[in-house]
């Protein structure tokens, strides 16, 4: 089966995996070197001290060589006991999912549903603490951005609902599709435990995930007993890495080190507003298109719209498959698909990572056309609003 070459570049406009900056690529073309030796523990200590920054946190950072996944369950694993209770609003694909692993690891999980187009009401997650006077609920475990359907949620809001109950949970936090892109302070916001990968904001390949853990976290984690043996915190703890049981994987440290510098280099909170920026460059198009009863945003509530990814609902009868084929096979662009349930409903532009205006724009641009070309109802004009935005803001 041989595909036709596709000239110029593949705009990858999926929220994850995302764009790999080319000096991360050159710091990552790494020959194998001990990885008990001093000069790849300098590289290897510099990353992690860099990636505590950017979490601003002064945690104990736990790695492994898994994606997201791996550290959803080695969380889980490290911080509960059989049988414990814990609380994980059903907000779309990556919570659900999440939820159904602590199942299977035999947690007893309680899964309020929301609708997936607003996120859960956070009055309801304090009332719920409220009235569980036995403290019965061991942690909160909330997705801060699903990337399923483009909501992210306010974290210092659902702190202080913990608060407010006065409940002693801890507060786990999902930030995968959130971390170098959203604004994210672990220690301020009172995050016990915060899951993250390598293949977003962090604009790496896929195969790092991490834990960053707080001390109420840590003393948990000494009274936790479920099964575990390679994602073990207190075998990693008690190793020179502080962090894997096995192996160490050089390269992706060399990369690593290399993103925490670029990211720096602009400014973590400088970021945070490029992707403001980019976001709302992407909403402007999505109103505009949003005319003549077209496509629509998924996320209803404007003030949940994500700033890393925009989840598009197509109108009753029409296919988002048939738009992101165009636009992946005409045009050289991925788009991200809808997940189950939302397969078909909803298409996804990630606006995350190594991201511009031009990047952006051109993404944009093959959107209208691929609604174009497929037709589907929506309203032209949607790119020129990014521009006015972009031009002047
Ligand atoms: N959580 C969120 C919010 C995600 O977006 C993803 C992946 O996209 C995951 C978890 C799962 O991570 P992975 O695909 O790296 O296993």
């Amino acid at each position: 089966h041989m595909t036709k070459r596709k000239p110029g570049r593949l705009f990858f406009a999926n929220p994850g995996p995302t764009n790999i900056p080319d000096s991360v690529l050159r710091a990552m073309n790494q020959a194998t070197v001990d990885f008990m030796a001093d000069d790849f523990l300098d590289v290897y200590d510099a990353a992690i001290a860099g990636l505590k920054r950017l979490l601003f946190t002064a945690g104990e950072v736990f790695i492994y060589t898994a994606s997201g996944h791996g550290a959803w369950e080695a969380t889980l694993q490290n911080l509960f006991c059989s049988g414990d209770r814990i609380l994980m609003p059903d907000c779309g694909y990556f919570s659900r999912t999440w939820g159904a692993m602590a199942k299977n690891l035999d947690l007893a999980v309680e899964m309020p549903e929301t609708d997936w187009r607003r996120g859960p009401d956070i009055a309801a997650i304090a009332d719920r603490l409220a009235a569980d006077k036995s403290h019965a609920i061991k942690a909160v475990c909330i997705v801060h951005n699903e990337t399923s359907t483009g909501v992210s949620l306010p974290l210092p809001e659902i702190r202080a609902a913990i608060d407010a109950a006065n409940h002693p949970a801890l507060f786990l936090v999902d930030s995968i599709s959130s971390f170098g892109s959203l604004e994210f302070r672990m220690a301020d916001w009172g995050i016990d435990a915060v899951v993250g990968g390598s293949q977003k904001g962090l604009m790496l390949p896929a195969g790092l995930a991490f834990t960053a853990v707080g001390e109420k976290a840590l003393q948990a984690h000494g009274r936790a007993t479920l099964p575990r043996f390679y994602f073990d915190w207190t075998k990693m703890r008690a190793r020179r890495h502080r962090s894997f049981t096995g192996t160490v994987p050089i390269a992706p440290f060399y990369g690593m080190r290399e993103a925490v510098r670029l990211i720096e280099a602009e400014g973590i909170e400088q970021v945070w507003r490029r992707h403001h920026r980019l976001a709302e460059a992407t909403r402007r198009a999505v109103s505009v298109w949003s005319g003549n009863e077209g496509v629509a945003f998924f996320c209803a509530d404007p003030k949940r719209r994500s700033d890393s990814v925009t989840a598009v609902k197509m109108p009753d009868g029409h296919d988002a498959e048939a738009v992101r084929a165009i636009a992946y096979d005409r045009f050289n662009v991925s788009l991200g698909s809808g997940l189950d349930p939302l397969g078909g409903k909803v298409f996804r532009i990630g606006h995350m990572g190594d991201l511009n205006e031009p990047m952006l724009l051109g993404t944009l641009g093959v959107v209208e056309m691929s609604l174009r070309l497929a037709d589907i109802p929506h309203a032209s004009g949607g790119v020129d609003s990014a521009i006015d935005y972009l031009a002047t803001a």
